[in-house]
């Protein structure tokens, strides 16, 4: 099959005007000129979209798919009070409220043109829902609160893979410790070495609020209570909650998540040694914190991502909305620098190089087409209009997805069990 465009944006090249992308199986095998591919394959089937922008599927780098029925749950606080309603509302989900509520997130994100997640997981069925509904991704399993001797024991029970690499090449795994405050340092340290070892990523909730700035460097404020708790070991630092991941010696390729609260001296540490950042900036609004310093970050030449975070702390999945709240705190940040945040370097950041997060030749067939106004300077005019209100067709491993702007393929059983979840998450935290 061959898809048509008014723009063709691979991202890891130029953009093509009048472009194609010719599809075989699962993969991109050519991209090119329409003109041109089109002559050369007479007979394979067009599908032209010539209002539209074409570019790869979008890479939400941080959500909680899980936690997606909490949206409107938990209104907008100051971190401190939101973390602990959000914990309460958790608590009261069960396995089937959090597998709905993960498929619910992952038909939103395919929904608004993203094929691809940084997810953290409560369970293992949200792997294997988020691949049914057509994403690719890393998804982290969360591990805090524990003496690091039980991490295998809880790894099992949590039903991580044995063997955490696959054939295929479109699904990563991760470890995280939640966060400086919820794993001591003896917790964090031993998951930052044990994630290597099996081809796994590391990723922290990083400099997320004053709370846990002051938490780091004084040991004392309003998360001291549940850290005490999760976190027994934690002696006050003295320094930044990044320096304090630094001198354990778990920022060297960690993906910090959030930074909303860094300083200027965090982000030379963030661009020696991180994997990189990924900004959240509509959730940090939710929470009364930051933003991150982002354009000191791209200047420090800091690899960035993009994420919505979950909707316990945003009001939707779209990560253009959220690019556009980007822009908002990072004006120096171009249009292109934006979307390949959004595609590339966030593919980059998830181990999915080469894999998605750019049109290539070899590359899954992972696509997005927004309804755009007619440009002579396509990245700006997508950034401004694009959405999941704009979204005209979305191809995740060459599977239509959505079409006309229309999902494939609605599930109806969803809604029920979707709305018993939130009743739950709500009475919990009435
Ligand atoms: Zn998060």
């Amino acid at each position: 099959m061959i898809v048509s465009a008014a723009w063709v944006l691979p991202i890891s090249g130029p953009p093509i005007r009048d472009g194609a992308v010719r599809v075989r199986d699962a993969r991109i095998v050519e991209v090119a000129p329409r003109d041109e591919i089109v002559a050369a394959h007479p007979s394979e089937e067009v599908a032209d979209h010539p209002g539209c922008t074409l570019l790869p599927g979008l890479v939400n780098a941080h959500t909680h798919l899980a936690l997606t029925v909490l949206g409107g749950v938990v209104p907008p606080a100051p971190f401190p009070e939101w973390i602990g309603r959000v914990a309460r509302a958790i608590r009261a989900l069960t396995p089937d409220d959090l597998a709905a509520s993960a498929t619910l997130g992952a038909h939103r994100c395919i929904a608004s043109g993203t094929t691809t997640v940084g997810d953290i997981v409560y369970t293992p069925e949200s792997v294997t829902l988020a691949e049914d509904a057509g994403l690719a991704g890393a998804f982290f399993w969360e591990v805090l609160g524990i003496d690091p001797a039980a991490i295998g024991e809880r790894l099992e029970r949590a039903g991580y893979p044995a063997a955490p690499t696959r054939d295929d090449d479109h699904i990563r795994f991760g470890l995280s410790p939640h966060s400086p405050y919820t794993s001591g340092p003896g917790l964090s340290s031993a998951l930052h070495a044990l994630a290597p070892t099996h081809g796994a990523l590391f990723a922290v909730h990083l400099a997320e609020s004053p709370a846990e700035i002051e938490f780091v460097r004084d040991g004392s404020g309003p998360l001291a209570d549940v850290a005490s708790r999760t976190a027994p070991d934690f002696e006050p630092a003295g320094v930044s909650p990044i320096r304090y991941l630094h001198e354990l010696g778990a920022l060297d390729d960690a993906i910090a998540v959030h930074c909303a609260e860094a300083t200027g001296d965090d982000v030379p540490l963030l661009a020696g040694h991180a994997r990189g950042v990924v900004v959240c900036p509509r959730s940090n609004a939710y929470l009364h914190v930051g933003p991150a310093p982002v354009e000191a970050l791209a200047r420090a030449g800091v690899r960035l991502a993009l994420g919505t975070d979950s909707l316990a702390s945003n009001s939707d999945l779209d990560l253009f909305a959220e690019a556009r709240a980007l822009a908002g705190i990072a004006p120096a940040l171009s249009a292109e620098r934006i979307v390949r945040t959004m595609t590339l370097e966030g593919a980059t950041m998830l181990g999915l190089a080469g894999v998605t997060g750019s049109i290539e030749s070899g590359a899954r067939a992972d696509i997005a087409l927004f309804r755009t106004p007619a440009s002579d300077d396509p990245y700006p005019a997508l950034l401004k209009t694009a959405g999941r209100h704009t979204v005209q067709g979305v191809m995740s491993a060459g599977v239509w997805r959505v079409l006309d702007g229309q999902p494939t393929s609605p599930s109806h059983y969803l809604d029920v069990a979707v709305r018993k979840a939130a009743a739950r998450a709500a009475a919990a935290v009435a």
